[in-house]
């Protein structure tokens, strides 16, 4: 069997194909996402997910996140005194999510097509693939985040000439991305992007909204109280989806602290984060040489564009509705398991990334 596999800065996931619609494999707790952090304590026992997420609150000196950053590179994580390469704390990842596939399909795993961000040179794509292999499984195809999330939306079997933008706003990354299809091929002419801009921003900007509103000062927390501040705001942020005065609530020195925040006094404070993402969806459309008005589709992705603050501020920037009807934080995992099928049944689309646009030496299908 194989799955499609979305191996995230801040959250990982897989998905596989059945009766031709691709589906979300949902993990041992039951949920779609696993947070990608890993935990190994002294006795060299990993934990992984929401497990190593607890870990990583309360025993930072045990726990890995954000590793994706560094993958490819000579960056080494110290955990309970071991060292580990962003390569081999993502293969823990990959076994796991493995493992959860193997539970709930009922059969072996053995290959997968896993993503990674467009812009990942040739170093970062191989020890992507190697990660995969040391988690025993055969990477049948490297694929680009932004193409997984575009064949997501049934591209295949759209028109040619067709000019995708694809915004993806995750935890602690900004992609956009410019993809043209023609062929069967898909180019990704153009990405650019702010590898510090993402949701945890917007969690943060709520954390200092609430600290000051209740005249707490962050700075003398301990770590597992400021970890329960941060709990309520990402909570309350979530729930902006469906509620424009959403709560938050957290036990505080013996007591509760409890309050709303209506989204227009959220807007206002987001203002410094929002002007950021101006400038990545600039230079993209300026490097694929295209104006806004050329874009036949706005693709949003990532768990933060689900912010109607988000989704509102790019409907304005490109001046139309973004498409957001594939789940923002499963598109790119369900496009994998779309395109694993595609393989099967040796119909893939290829991809091709315009080198000369890239700051990096891509390596190309
Ligand atoms: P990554 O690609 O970095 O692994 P994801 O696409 O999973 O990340 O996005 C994670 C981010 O999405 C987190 O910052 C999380 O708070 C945010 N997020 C998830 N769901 C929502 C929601 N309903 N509203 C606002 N933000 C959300
Ligand atoms: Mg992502």
């Amino acid at each position: 069997m194989m799955i499609g596999i979305d191996l995230g800065t801040t959250n990982s996931l897989c998905a596989y194909v059945k009766n031709g619609e691709p589906y979300i494999i949902p993990n041992r707790l039951g949920e779609d996402l696993t947070p990608s952090v890993v935990s190994i304590d002294q006795n060299g026992e990993i934990s992984v997910g929401k497990t190593a997420k607890e870990m990583a609150l309360l025993y930072p000196e045990t726990a890995a996140r954000v590793f994706k950053r560094t993958m490819g590179t000579e960056k080494r994580y110290q955990l309970s005194g071991k060292e580990y390469s962003s390569e081999e704390l993502s293969s823990f990842i990959l076994k796991y999510l493995k493992e959860d596939a193997e539970h709930f399909l009922g059969e072996a795993v053995t290959e997968a097509v896993i993503s990674v961000p467009a812009y990942f040179n040739d170093a970062r794509r191989k020890a992507t693939k190697r990660a995969g292999e040391l988690a025993g499984l055969k990477v049948e195809r490297i694929i680009s985040e932004p193409t997984a999330a575009a064949i997501a939306y049934g591209i295949e079997h759209r028109e040619e000439n067709t000019k995708f933008l694809i915004f993806d706003l995750g935890g602690g990354t900004f992609d956009v991305s410019i993809l043209e299809l023609y062929h069967n091929i898909l180019e990704v002419r153009a990405v650019a992007g702010d590898n510090f801009l993402g949701g945890e921003d917007f969690t943060n900007i709520l954390v200092k909204m609430i600290a000051k509103r209740h005249e707490i000062d962050l700075l003398k927390l301990t770590k597992k109280e400021l970890g329960k501040i941060c709990q309520a705001a990402e909570a309350c942020k979530m729930e902006y989806v469906t509620n424009d005065k959403p709560t938050y609530s957290f036990d505080y020195r013996g007591g509760t602290i409890s309050g709303f925040i209506p989204e227009l006094e959220y807007e206002i404070e987001c203002e410094p984060l929002l002007e950021k993402i101006k400038e990545p969806i600039k230079t993209s459309l300026s490097d694929a040489k295209i104006k806004i008005k050329d874009i036949d589709m706005v693709i949003l992705v990532g768990g933060a564009t689900k912010l109607p603050i988000i989704y509102r501020y790019v409907g304005k920037i490109f001046r139309n509705y973004p498409n957001n009807s594939v789940d923002q934080d499963k598109a790119v995992a369900l496009g994998a398991a779309v395109q694993c099928a595609m393989k099967e049944r040796k119909a893939d689309l290829k991809e091709v990334i315009l080198t000369d646009i890239c700051p990096f030496t891509l390596g190309t299908e």
